[in-house]
């Protein structure tokens, strides 16, 4: 997703690019075909709406003259509000552009080195699956404390689905500032929420994913079939906490950290889970003072290959200690499709211009696309995980913070982001005009 759309922006600005991919000879464990921009599972780019974040992010792209949006629109198969495509017609759009491209040479070989020739910056989009040899490259690279090969994601709730008569701000023994949210269950609500962890249905493990969960990172639900008291001994451990409508210490807590700058988000400390995402909203909102949360996030573990972006990538994704190799799609830290393409799109243009001597500005926090770019460079480097694209993560400007205005914030988000491509000089390329006349054809 992010090499082929990388690729087709410089190309498009004309720029030589060698595209370097190992499929068909080396396959993934996921991959089947050959072909570039496969979808290795679901055929969803998810919501179409702009008053969604992700359909936001694909209209900025549009906007951009994105090549993954261009296939996807000409491919896309009724989906109800979300945009569905026919997955192979889609990769095949995109496998044809690129290799026909004059400016584009494709070479099939697995990359396990990382030498690019002087003034040729080299750009790594290997994906989740990176292979094992190039893996290993990056870690040395990188400093393997930095690379990681599994992404254990606790699910994200709005703050204003959080029911504050019941959860309570408060940090253990009163240290530090009161950062967090509790959620106070007393012994029959925990035993009831265990047992409902405990019989949920789980995502079925891949061969390719056997679980080798690190200690201190267990999904929640593996800590509860170890003991009915382990939560309680551990993320869920009410010490040093007492509920203000009680007087009293509760028999366990759920502990919500604030995470997002304007706290908006909340995050659910400790509790990355394989349970199916309808189960998650179902048993999550047994906790006191969840029951109508809205989730941005739901939780996962997946075999993922990432590297910790805010501590090694700059915002124009240049690793800061070695310039000139750049980092793109799902490895640096985005999660999902769109925008893992988003980010090979926003390399592109960062190539582009340091290929025509300039340096491109980052887009606006007010953007999705700058929202994602802000979360890659400057979130916490201390647990970082993976993320999809949501409304927490933009600067919402005080007059559109209300949900119902989210229309009106993508338009002003358009607009931003359409000031941002004029001024930098890179806004989309011949492929709009392309576009325009294609759907007039
Ligand atoms: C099993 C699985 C299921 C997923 N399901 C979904 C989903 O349903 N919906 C969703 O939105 N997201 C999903 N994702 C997450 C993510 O959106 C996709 O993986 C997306 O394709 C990532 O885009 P990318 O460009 O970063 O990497 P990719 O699209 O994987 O592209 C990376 C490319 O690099 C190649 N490559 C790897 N190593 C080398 C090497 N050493 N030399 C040369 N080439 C190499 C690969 O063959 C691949 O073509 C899933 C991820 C996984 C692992």
């Amino acid at each position: 997703m992010a090499g082929s759309e990388a690729a087709w922006q410089l190309a498009e600005r004309g720029h030589r690019v060698q595209l370097v991919e190992m499929r068909p000879e080396k396959k993934s464990e996921a991959h089947k075909t050959g072909d570039f921009a496969e979808l290795v599972c679901s055929n969803s780019l998810r919501g179409a709406d702009l008053k969604n974040a992700v359909g936001l992010l694909k209209e900025e792209m549009r906007r951009l003259g994105s090549l993954v949006m261009r296939s996807a629109d000409r491919n896309a198969v009724p989906g109800g509000g979300a945009l569905v495509v026919d997955r192979e017609g889609f990769s095949k759009f995109i496998t044809e552009a690129i290799r026909s491209h004059p400016l584009i040479e494709v070479v099939n070989e697995e990359v396990t080195e990382l030498d690019a020739a002087p003034g040729s910056p080299l750009l790594i989009a290997t994906g989740p699956l990176t292979s094992p040899a190039l893996a290993e490259r990056i870690a040395r690279l990188t400093g393997s404390e930095y690379l990681y090969f599994y992404d254990s994601i606790a699910p994200i709730v709005e703050a204003d689905s959080i029911d504050r008569d019941i959860a309570f701000r408060a940090s253990r023994y009163d240290k530090g500032e009161a950062d967090y949210l509790n959620c106070p269950m007393n012994r029959e609500e925990y035993e009831a929420f265990v047992a409902a962890l405990l019989a949920a249905e789980k995502v079925p493990t891949k061969d390719f994913e056997r679980p080798q969960f690190f200690e201190g990172c267990l999904p929640v639900e593996v800590m509860a079939e170890r003991g009915r008291d382990t939560l309680a001994f551990g993320p869920m451990k009410p010490v040093g906490l007492i509920d203000p409508r009680t007087g009293k210490r509760p028999h366990a807590v759920v502990q919500l950290r604030q995470d997002d700058l304007h706290a908006t988000l909340y995050n659910m400390v400790g509790f990355q889970t394989r349970m199916k995402y309808p189960e998650q909203q179902r048993v999550f909102r047994m906790i006191p003072g969840l029951e109508r949360a809205e989730f941005v996030r739901l939780g996962s573990m997946h075999r993922n290959t990432f590297i910790n972006a805010p501590r090694l990538l700059s915002p124009r994704l240049e690793l800061k200690s070695r310039p000139g190799i750049y980092f793109a799609g799902q490895m640096i830290g985005v999660e999902g499709y769109v925008e893992s393409a988003a980010m090979g799109l926003y390399a592109g243009l960062v190539l582009a211009e340091f290929l025509a001597g300039r340096e491109l500005p980052a887009p606006p926090p007010d953007t999705a696309l700058g929202a994602l770019v802000r979360h890659i460079s400057e979130a916490s480097g201390q647990d970082f995980q993976p993320m999809n694209v949501n409304f927490g993560l933009m600067e919402i400007p005080p007059p559109y913070r209300r949900k119902e205005r989210r229309l009106d914030l993508a338009r002003h988000a358009l607009d931003r982001l359409e000031n941002w491509a004029r001024q930098a000089g890179v806004g989309g390329t011949a492929a709009p005009a392309r576009l325009a006349a294609e759907a007039s054809a």
